[in-house]
């Protein structure tokens, strides 16, 4: 009954009942014994199960692309034209610069970050490692695995708020056009990695424009989510590289994707898009390293989508599998949380998480409390640069993973330690 009434409106007398009964909730959680995990933004077996055709593909005797090259053996670096021209299409990028890869596009981001590290970008006047420390634009809550790949490689990171349509370019624009040492900027624009947030096109517009002290300063424009829409209407696929041209900054964005979440998530295809001269500097570092991308694999993807529509179409198979996953999130984020406005969550239109924000100074606590009754959550500030969440507030829920009765158990015990750290809080 106290938690239709908000919880910060409470006389004391309430809230130590409010308490009370909590404390009872999560008693009573604890002897369930659960093991659920909310961590990773893995697609679930059914999901995995999509692409099964890919697993007989390309099938005995069938080797060659269209121009003939047998993908059994080594060379084209660039990847096949036709998988680069499909995923061209979808991504708006022309196929002379557009590269596939193998199966991570983490690991182009980490590789570019270190050619240029090594070996200077094609802008740069010296190669980066001579101007260390070299700083990070990191708008947050953001992905975990952008902010390690810089943390690893002593690259100071500095947080930016991020918006409602993007990250707050006024302070991105007063760092950049002082600061030579920034180099880069770590950027999900559709369906961000957690928030669900697009950026609009105002928001990009400016990011290709502004000023930057740094010629060689780079957007890392990691479009994981750009064909994963949940509702009907997708987020149009920007044409980044193509404003950066025209604002007269053609080598600032680096546009990464990948099939990790359309095929299967630890062997699909990657991509880097960006203008001719990153792309041929790339591949000149690119093929010191490798004679060639898994070819067979981008063949074998090739069979299974024919073409731009067969991306979309199998992307409409996994939104009917996750959207009921989501919809029962904000269901239970609702009815749990809702009246006592001690959380708040972002709905996304695409994308694989939700973020929420619990009452400033528990995001920890909450954390600690739902491991102790079994229920594993990213830890705590881990969308954040050092993983330093100014506010103790924010966590990351992927609800992909998880069959729906397990979701809901783990959603309901999370309501349970949500409002029990934020009773806590408020009568400390
Ligand atoms: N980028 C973002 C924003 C992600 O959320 C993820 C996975 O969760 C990745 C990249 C990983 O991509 P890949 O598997 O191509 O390395």
């Amino acid at each position: 009954m106290p938690r239709q009434t908000q919880i910060g409106l409470m006389s004391h007398a309430e809230l130590v009942s409010e308490h009370e009964s909590q404390t009872a909730n999560y008693a009573t959680l604890k002897t369930e014994k659960l093991t659920l995990d909310l961590t990773r933004g893995k697609p679930s077996p059914e999901q995995l199960d999509l692409s099964s055709p890919l697993l007989a593909l390309p099938g005995d005797g069938d080797f060659r692309d269209g121009t003939g090259t047998d993908c059994r053996n080594y060379g084209g670096l660039t990847g096949l034209p036709e998988l680069r021209a499909i995923f061209g299409e979808l991504l708006g990028i022309p196929v002379d610069q557009l590269v596939a890869g193998n199966n991570a596009s983490l690991e182009m981001m980490h590789d570019i970050i270190v050619f240029s590290m090594l070996y200077g970008t094609p802008d740069s006047p010296r190669r980066w490692a001579s101007d260390e420390p070299i700083k990070w634009l990191c708008p947050a809550p953001g992905y975990d695995r952008h902010f390690a790949i810089t943390e690893a490689l002593g690259i100071e990171m500095i947080t930016i708020p991020m918006r409602h349509d993007g990250p707050d370019t006024h302070v991105i624009a007063r760092l950049l056009a002082n600061d030579p040492r920034i180099k880069g900027l770590w950027a999900v624009p559709n369906y961000s990695n957690p928030t669900g947030v697009v950026f609009s096109e105002e928001i990009v517009r400016e990011l290709v424009s502004m000023p930057a002290a740094a010629p060689d300063f780079r957007l890392f424009w990691d479009n994981a989510y750009a064909v994963h829409p949940l509702t009907d209407t997708a987020a149009p696929v920007l044409d980044v590289l193509g404003m950066a041209a025209a604002a007269g900054h053609p080598n600032r964005p680096l546009v990464f994707a990948s099939t990790s979440k359309i095929t299967f998530a630890g062997a699909g295809v990657s991509f880097f898009g960006a203008s001719k001269a990153n792309i041929d500097w790339y591949l000149d570092h690119a093929g010191k390293k490798s004679i060639g991308p898994d070819k067979l694999n981008q063949l074998r993807h090739l069979r299974f989508f024919a073409d731009a529509e067969g991306v979309r179409e199998h992307m409409q198979k996994h939104r009917r599998l996750l959207e009921p996953k989501f919809a029962l999130v904000r269901r239970i984020l609702e009815d749990r949380l809702g009246a006592s406005k001690v959380a708040s969550w972002t709905e996304p239109k695409g994308g694989y998480f939700i973020s929420l924000d619990v009452l400033e100074g528990t995001a920890a606590r909450v954390i600690a409390l739902a491991k102790d009754a079994g229920i594993a959550l990213t830890a705590a500030g881990s969308a954040f640069p050092y993983r330093n969440d100014p506010e103790d507030k924010n966590i990351r829920i992927a609800p992909s993973f998880p069959q729906l009765p397990e979701l809901e158990k783990a959603m309901d015990g999370l309501a349970t330690c949500v409002l029990l750290a934020a009773t806590e809080k408020l009568l400390e």
